[in-house]
């Protein structure tokens, strides 16, 4: 199935969690100067300088990292070197739409593991499946996987584990530290949420190096542009301060828009990303009305164990004021 991406035309879009403060300063002056730059030959075909400068700031070996066109180019191919078709990938339910996706061109069944499970670890060992899926913070819900959970589902499975923790920068936690003693864990991570780099398509895994040989095989060579590769390298050295003081203000508006709407009757699931979900009656409406203010949000009909809920990114505080405003207009 194709991806719906939000259609043209709104003021305000809070509907796929990218950085609303925009890009790091980095990017104008990396483009404004390409001179040098061999345009009619590829690019590296793994991306060894990135890889190098990702392993610094993960604090891991450079051997065990993968990236590639987008942590969704890095899923997929984990997805397809890790399972064979006729096997099975458990994930939470809800959990990321684009796993689905992946599994079923992979040739994979997905199963679906409630968060309301009374022991969620065992209900993942129970499925028996060859790969499980967690995301955390999840997307769409914000909740983290508690430090133990992540422990004993790696502790009770008979396969691989992928950690998604493309909001990882706004929890302030990561499961990387678990790698350094196993070896069936891969934590994929974007530059695309809290970096500001979604237009550059850059997303990376760390893994042992063996995984990491096996998901870069299956991706294959040149996924990251010699234009990519070079501003995520000039973001890293020099603007981990604007990421830094824009994840704070989304994590501080968060708290602020979650309260706000609280107050407002509403009840927010406690998230730990740049987005917050909220369950309401009918989201097909709402996402309507608030469209009609201009204001773009994902829209999720039927959630399991949560019925209908629009998912808001999280932006300067204008936005979520006017976000707030057309929320609040649109319930009645
Ligand atoms: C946005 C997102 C990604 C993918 O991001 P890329 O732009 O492909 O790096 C991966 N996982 C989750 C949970 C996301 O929300």
């Amino acid at each position: 199935m194709r991806y719906t991406a939000t259609l043209p035309g709104c003021d305000i879009d809070l509907s796929d969690n990218t950085n609303l403060w925009g890009s790091p300063p980095a990017v104008k002056r990396v483009l404004s100067d390409l001179d040098g730059c061999a345009f009619s030959r590829y690019p590296s075909a793994y991306s060894d300088d990135l890889k190098r400068a990702l392993a610094r700031y993960a604090g891991v070996d450079p051997s065990m990292i993968v990236v590639g066109c987008g942590s969704d180019d890095v899923l997929d191919s984990a997805i397809r070197s890790l399972a064979a078709p006729g096997g099975t990938l458990a994930q939470l339910d809800p959990s990321f739409t684009m796993i689905a996706s992946f599994a079923a061109v992979s040739g994979l069944s997905v199963i679906g593991i409630s968060p309301a499970s009374a022991d969620m670890a065992s209900a993942f060992a129970d499925s028996n499946a060859d790969l499980i899926y967690l995301c955390s913070p999840n997307n769409p819900t914000g909740t983290v996987c508690s430090r133990d959970l992540i422990e004993r589902v790696i502790a009770g499975g008979r396969g691989y584990v992928i950690i998604d923790e493309a909001y990882a920068e706004f929890a302030g936690a990561s499961s990387i530290g678990v790698l350094q003693v196993r070896d069936n864990v891969l934590v994929t991570r974007t530059m695309s949420k809290a970096f500001g780099l979604a237009g550059f398509r850059i997303g990376y895994a760390v893994g042992s190096p063996d995984l990491i040989d096996r998901v870069e095989a299956a991706r294959g060579p040149y996924k990251v542009t010699t234009v990519s590769e070079r501003v995520a390298l000039a973001v890293l050295e020099e603007d981990m301060e604007w990421v830094a003081g824009t994840t704070r203000a989304a994590v501080a508006n968060r708290r602020r828009f979650a309260a706000e709407l609280s107050a407002a009757g509403h009840s927010p699931l406690e998230s730990e990303a740049n987005f917050v979900l909220v369950p309401v009656a009918d989201a097909a409406s709402i996402a309507r009305k608030l469209r009609a203010c201009g204001i773009a949000v994902r829209c999720f009909a039927r959630l399991a164990g949560i019925g209908d809920a629009v998912r808001i990114s999280i932006g300067p505080w204008p936005m979520m004021e006017r976000c707030l405003n057309a929320f609040s207009a649109a319930q009645s």
